[in-house]
């Protein structure tokens, strides 16, 4: 599903990292490096345990929701 617009908890707009978020980490897969998420949100300016939860909770399911019709 969608990244939530905000954290739960304290508010912050987290959505628009997300999808930089998600990049970086899949850029340094490529380039053979091991993914920090840590450091990764560090950057991008997720500092509370509360924000950085909604990142690393999310899971995209759209392209496995897609296959079922609604009704
Ligand atoms: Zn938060």
């Amino acid at each position: 599903m969608m990244c939530p617009v905000r954290c739960f908890t304290c508010g912050k707009v987290v959505a628009d990292k997300y999808y930089e978020y998600r990049e970086d980490l899949e850029r340094a897969k490529e380039l053979g490096k091991e993914a920090d998420a840590g450091k990764t949100m560090d950057r991008f300016g997720f500092d509370r345990y509360c924000c950085r939860r909604m990142l690393l909770s999310q899971e995209d399911l759209v392209d496995e929701i897609i296959h079922y019709p609604r009704f």
